[in-house]
């Protein structure tokens, strides 16, 4: 069964001044039951972002995250959290996919990213969804490549969220086009 999702904020309501103006966002991603719903794709990647969990390093947060992601040639990529006992040391596995991309792979667009989450402490019965800190890594690397990163967020015990274009996940990214100079 495929869900598909449309969220929104909540307009405020200005009686006073006529003058303000009220905006809404909407995000849309889908969700599926199971695995075997989604594309023969998708499913695998899954899966291989669960192999990805083997190398996390989580021995503080006892967290870990692997993601596998889908290069444009077939090409997989894998990554886990690498945590530090000096904490801000440490990088989420989303980073650590999204700059290996960047330092190696720049040329093979990125088509999809699965996102995979696991912990012995508490069962995870939704997806986890990624820090803003990934979130506008992904929209540099999206505006970089001119083409939308499905995101694809798989919890073993849960529902799974297709996610597709940084603009469903992060709608107030930071990205001035002033900045660029070429
Ligand atoms: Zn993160």
């Amino acid at each position: 069964m495929i869900i598909k999702f449309y969220l929104s904020c909540i307009p405020c309501f200005f009686t006073q001044d006529e003058v303000m103006i009220n905006h809404e966002i909407k995000i849309a991603f889908e969700e599926y039951d199971t695995l075997n719903e989604l594309n023969k794709n998708d499913h695998t990647l899954c899966l291989e972002a669960v192999k990805a969990l083997a190398n996390s390093h989580s021995p503080y947060s006892k967290f870990k995250v692997g993601v596998a992601m889908r290069l444009l040639s077939g090409k997989i990529i894998y990554a886990s959290n690498q945590e530090n006992v000096a904490y801000p040391s440490g990088l989420c596995a989303e980073r650590v996919a999204l700059f290996h991309w960047g330092a190696n792979h720049p040329d093979d667009p990125i088509e999809s990213m699965a996102i995979t989450a696991h912990t012995d402490e508490f069962p995870l019965l939704k997806p986890v969804t990624s820090c803003g800190s990934c979130l506008q890594v992904l929209a540099e690397y999206e505006k970089k490549q001119q083409q939308q990163i499905r995101v694809i967020l798989y919890c073993q015990k849960g529902p799974i969220w297709v996610i597709k274009g940084i603009e469903n996940q992060l709608p107030f990214l930071f990205f001035e086009d002033r900045l660029i100079t070429q």
